[in-house]
């Protein structure tokens, strides 16, 4: 086929998907391979459809981070988090400090607290069950955004328990959605090399159902920038798109960008940089029109910086996610200005490019 060939053929799977078609994985592995300025017409046609599927309007959450402890018994890759015994910079905070800052979150006025930590050897299911219960209890009202298939899996593994056990017990003191992380890429020979230690796809999929199933709504997340192929993150969108028909339980996509700077497989020479540019808008774009079951694709500022979110923006994102008070994830694999964005600047991005900035609550209605 000639280059005026592709052309059509590129444009017509676009309007196609811009018009609401479901797009095959075949058409997105396509997608992911462009290199050339058919980019901007992928994002293009994907910041139409978020325009039919979701609006004009940016959406933020007002939120914070508890992080409880950085101690954690897996050692994953990619994390520049986690810290080991006798490590230097281990926190742990203990029922004083977690209560005092839920207060404190509180009178910041966020609506979301939002906590996941490393696998603390002496958790068990009644640790994540009391921090979630002490949480509510200091912070009344405000929305729980805890756990995430890892965590539920181990608190379940230590506590002899089944996880939709202990998924139940966890919805009984107070979570009320739940993060769809340690996702990574569900393909498990990059799992196996990115985190051995981890979850297996069938088991982050199972666990994701059983929430959803529980009325336990969760997001979706993919890493990508290190060590996958194009193809794996097809399949990861995959599954995704296939729980999302059965279940309708996330509430949004969120793309994480590789931060490569401080991890073991950046260090040993068995990642790459992170992702590009081209990459980072790919990932938005494409993921805009491949998940035609999503209304909230969220760009995060935390991993990108501001001017890429803005222009993932452009390319098909409506969310901006949490303002972010004491984020320690990102900015221990070497991330900087992660620890809070003014929604003042999330207005000005918004209203630069003629949107328009509103504030939402986790479950995206109007704050
Ligand atoms: S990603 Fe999570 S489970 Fe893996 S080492 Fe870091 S804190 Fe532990």
């Amino acid at each position: 086929m000639d280059g005026a060939g592709m052309d059509t053929d590129l444009q017509t799977l676009l309007s196609d998907a811009a018009g609401g078609h479901r797009i095959s994985e075949a058409d997105a592995l396509r997608l992911f391979g462009i290199r050339d300025r058919d980019l901007w017409k992928i994002a293009a046609a994907a910041d139409e459809k978020r325009e039919n599927v979701v609006g004009n309007a940016v959406t933020y959450v007002r939120n914070q981070n508890i992080n409880v402890t950085n101690l954690c018994v897996n050692a994953c890759g990619f994390c520049g988090f986690s810290k080991k015994p006798g490590d230097e910079g281990i926190y742990f905070h203990d029922r004083q400090a977690i209560e005092e800052k839920s207060r404190l979150a509180k009178s910041r006025g966020v609506s979301e607290i939002c906590t996941v930590s490393g696998l603390h050897p002496a958790f068990t299911a009644q640790s994540y069950i009391d921090v979630y219960r002490w949480i509510c209890e200091a912070a009344p009202g405000v929305h729980l955004h805890a756990g995430n298939p890892m965590e539920v899996a181990y608190a379940a593994r230590q506590s002899s328990m089944s996880t939709k056990e202990v998924l139940s017990q966890m919805k009984a003191a107070g979570l009320a959605s739940m993060c769809g992380t340690a996702a990574e890429i569900l393909v498990d020979p990059i799992r196996e090399k990115i985190c051995p230690q981890k979850i297996s796809t069938e088991e982050w999929i199972r666990i994701i159902r059983e929430a959803h199933h529980l009325g336990i709504p969760t997001t979706a997340t993919i890493m990508y920038g290190h060590c996958e192929s194009d193809a794996d993150r097809v399949r990861h969108l995959a599954i995704l798109r296939q729980i999302q028909d059965e279940t309708l339980g996330f509430t949004e996509f969120v793309p994480l960008s590789f931060v490569h700077m401080n991890t073991p497989i950046y260090r040993a020479g068995l990642a790459r940089a992170g992702a590009t540019g081209r990459e980072d808008g790919l990932m938005v774009a494409v993921s805009r029109l491949f998940l035609d079951n999503f209304r909230n694709i969220q760009v995060s500022w935390v991993k990108e910086g501001i001017k890429m979110a803005q222009l993932g923006l452009l390319a098909g994102a409506n969310d901006l996610g949490g303002t972010m008070y004491e984020e320690s994830i990102s900015k221990g694999a070497g991330a900087t200005n992660t620890d809070y964005l003014d929604p003042a600047e999330m207005q000005r991005v918004a209203e630069d490019i003629g949107r328009s900035l509103c504030r939402r609550t986790t479950l995206y209605k109007k704050a």
